[in-house]
């Protein structure tokens, strides 16, 4: 298996260079790393393709918006991703995190990477094996988005640790992964995921307004699934809804498509010609 690649990208003067992956590059007062101050994005590059690549420039620089960073260069980054790619060697799948943080404490000048690495086999086997989940209350009421803008909802912030301690909360009940909601209990997202639901030929998503990531993955999804003839929507989800989908799934750029199998111990149906057809529109 190739070994993770590298390059430290300096927005100040928009270049990039290699470096040594498993040395030290971030100074410890870096407000990435004492406060999370900072946005990334994460993009699957597959048999020869970055996938939803422009989406994910355009995200990141919507995130570096809502956080008062200075706009990324969509030219400097595209390239210091295609260098990490090449750099880090053949393989089928190569998984890129790139990263903008605020920079050292008070010096005003924003650090940023790009790691390229291989995506692991506990992700592969979700793909395959699908998913149970729990469904967990995020701590805040529909409409908080609009709300209060400082939370960040809909950012993709480096601030990353809630989403991580529900993720523990679900291994630590022998479950794969969650499903937040609101307080009120409408359907948001996974901690990296977005969710979708299948009825009939019709598939759905909750509004990306509602305080969540716009998934890259899940728009390639509905891109390639309008295409093949389905009605695609954003909607208000519950629980209940998710329970008795005729499918549903979490589905994020590395991962691509995890089916849920069960949501809060209760079974969902298995049609394997269904999950057979939505693997095949994304991966097409
Ligand atoms: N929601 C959250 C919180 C995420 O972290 C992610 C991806 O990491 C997603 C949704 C799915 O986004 P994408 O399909 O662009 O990977």
């Amino acid at each position: 298996m190739p070994s993770p690649a590298l390059v430290l990208v300096d927005p100040v003067t928009g270049s990039f260079e290699a470096a040594d992956p498993g040395a030290p590059h971030l100074r410890v007062d870096d407000l990435a790393a004492v406060r999370g101050d900072g946005i990334f994005e994460t993009l699957l590059h597959r048999n020869g393709v970055s996938r939803a690549l422009e989406a994910h420039l355009s995200r990141f620089a919507n995130s570096a918006r809502m956080l008062d960073l200075p706009a990324p260069d969509p030219q400097l980054w595209r390239s210091a991703i295609g260098a990490v790619i090449d750099n880090h060697g053949d393989a089928d799948e190569i998984a890129v995190r790139f990263t903008l943080s605020r920079g050292p404490d008070g010096a005003n000048s924003p650090t940023g990477w790009a790691l390229a690495s291989t995506p692991s086999a506990a992700v592969l086997a979700e793909r395959s094996n699908g998913i149970d989940v729990l469904a967990l209350d995020r701590g805040f009421a529909s409409g908080t988005a609009e709300r209060a803008p400082w939370l960040l909802l809909g950012a993709k912030t480096l601030s990353y640790a809630v989403n991580m301690a529900a993720l523990r909360y679900a291994r630590q009940h022998d479950k794969h992964d969650v499903v937040f909601t609101t307080s009120d209990g409408v359907v948001l997202e996974g901690p990296t995921s977005t969710v979708v639901i299948a009825r009939g030929r019709e598939l759905l998503t909750p509004e990306p307004s509602s305080g969540i990531l716009f998934g890259t993955m899940q728009r390639e999804l509905f891109r390639a699934a309008s295409d093949a003839g389905w009605t695609c929507g954003y909607k208000d989800l519950s629980v209940q809804d998710i329970v008795t989908a005729d499918g549903a799934w979490l589905c994020s750029s590395v991962r691509l498509l995890a089916a849920i199998n069960s949501l809060d111990g209760r079974a969902l149906p298995a049609d394997p010609k269904l999950q057979a057809e939505i693997k095949a529109l994304l991966l097409q």
